[in-house]
């Protein structure tokens, strides 16, 4: 899942004029390693995005490979959460950031939603800066193992229950304009037709 506040930052050259050099190359930089990062993450109209990932079966070195490398990836492309899916691994493992503490969830479940629901816009690493509203509860409680296979249980409420319901809609093909309303949707879908002509 992208963050929330980044994506208008993209192309802004002009707003931030009381900025040393020394920042602007920073900025540049940071910029550069969001595009190479994202050109690793598979994008909307890539029919991995729509399989179901597998079940992970052995804890190996390559497992805990994959959760460094997709941890990487989601900070240098400044998101919240990252799917194995979308960096073509069928395998039902994910990443994200909570608390300054990054997670890596192997075989996640949510074995119990809470607190209702609530509407908030949600962005994607593989949708580019199209962004929609999505319905997700409240509060989850997250089980599944680490990529050492130790079990872990996980109480999350706002945010962080809403990346995680995030994800695991990667892991079973799901995607937000799946999720949101349909005027919303007939939006977005405008937006990611023509990225879809110019990627063929
Ligand atoms: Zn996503």
């Amino acid at each position: 899942m992208s963050r929330h506040d980044h994506d208008q930052h993209d192309h802004d050259h002009d707003e931030h004029d009381d900025h040393d050099e020394h920042d602007e190359r920073e900025q540049a930089e940071q910029r550069a390693l969001r595009q190479i990062a994202l050109s690793q993450v598979r994008q909307y109209g890539d029919p991995v995005l729509r399989m179901r990932a597998n079940e992970v079966e052995a804890f190996d070195e390559e497992l805990v490979r994959l959760s460094e490398r997709m941890i990487s990836l989601m900070h240098d492309a400044d998101g919240v959460g990252l799917a194995a899916t979308q960096v073509g691994v069928l395998r039902r493992v994910f990443v994200f950031h909570n608390e300054g503490e990054d997670r890596t969830i192997v075989n996640p479940v949510l074995s119990s939603t809470g607190g209702g629901t609530e509407v908030d816009e949600e962005g994607c690493l593989s949708l580019g800066p199209v962004r929609m509203p999505v319905e997700r509860a409240v509060e989850v409680t997250l089980e599944g193992v680490d990529a050492q296979g130790t079990p872990l249980r996980l109480e999350l409420e706002g945010l962080p229950a809403r990346v995680v319901q995030h994800e695991l809609d990667h892991l079973d093909g799901k995607l937000i304009v799946d999720r949101t309303d349909p005027e919303s949707r007939r939006e977005a879908m405008a937006r990611l037709r023509p990225r879809l002509v110019l990627s063929r």
